[in-house]
């Protein structure tokens, strides 16, 4: 941060206000207080019979690799209705029976991932500005040296491993670099 948002100042410093323990950017001309926290990226494993839908990266980071469709989280939106938009925009697929399943910290980018099991309305869905490819997979065909994201590829094998059980029980989990 170069400049002070709210008055315009250049006198910025990264430093512990009073009364708090994490540095943070203040301005010294306003007294103005900067907190940055952690960013939520929410999102589906969604199923139809017995496939999973995934999609093929159109956008960086991680173009061109496989995902489950997430991305982050809205102001003034509800966890789950943040996962019916971006599975939405990125398979055009609408989803219903949302259940809260997989939470990731992930403290060295400062993020948090949230997954909820979904199942398709219908088999409804396809390319997106987002998604250069959306298809359904069965357990054998998961490309899973092309999978974009650690907290993908453990959601995905926590579902495989929970469906032989039939008990998907809510799983959380910290993941540091
Ligand atoms: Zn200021």
């Amino acid at each position: 941060m170069k400049f002070c948002s709210k008055c315009g100042s250049a006198n910025i410093e990264f430093k512990v206000p009073p009364d708090d323990n994490l540095r943070r950017y203040c301005c010294n001309d306003c007294n103005s207080i900067f907190y940055s926290n952690p960013n939520i990226v929410v999102g589906s494993l969604c199923t139809f019979e017995d496939k999973i839908l995934l999609c093929k990266r159109n956008i960086q980071p991680r173009l061109g690799m496989w995902t489950l469709p997430a991305g982050f989280f809205e102001n003034s939106e509800t966890l789950k209705d943040g996962a019916i938009r971006e599975t939405f925009e990125e398979t055009g697929a609408d989803i219903k029976n949302l259940q809260p399943y997989s939470l990731f910290s992930l403290t060295h980018i400062s993020q948090v991932h949230f997954f909820y099991l979904a199942d398709l309305v219908e088999p409804n869905y396809g390319p997106t500005a987002e998604s250069s490819e959306v298809e359904l997979f069965t357990e054998e065909d998961i490309p899973w040296d092309e999978i974009a994201f650690p907290t993908v590829y453990k959601t995905l094998k926590y579902f495989l491993e929970d469906r032989k059980k039939g008990n998907f029980p809510f799983r959380e989990e910290a993941i540091k670099l």
